[in-house]
């Protein structure tokens, strides 16, 4: 896993991140959530939702919110620059 790949930064563009006592939380955007299931631990730049079951690192959670294959969202850090 790419170091600079910053899971939360990726993360606050596309959700509400809400601080909570160990980590972060937010509305899973990849099922419809009316509670905060999706947990972000910094430390670990890992996320893992409750309710969808959805977890992984920053390119997971790319894939995940940009539809596209690992290959796809790989290429396109490359191309801004990020040395995969
Ligand atoms: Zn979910």
């Amino acid at each position: 896993m790419p170091e600079n790949l910053n899971l939360v930064e990726i993360a606050s563009k596309h959700v509400l991140l809400q601080q909570s006592r160990k980590a972060l939380k937010a509305r899973c955007p990849f099922h419809k959530d009316d509670t905060t299931s999706l947990m972000i631990t910094p430390q670990n730049n890992f996320f893992k939702c409750f309710g969808c079951g959805a977890e992984g690192g920053p390119i997971e959670f790319l894939m995940r919110i940009e539809n596209k294959s690992r290959t796809e969202i790989v290429n396109g850090l490359a191309k801004q620059g990020f040395p995969l």
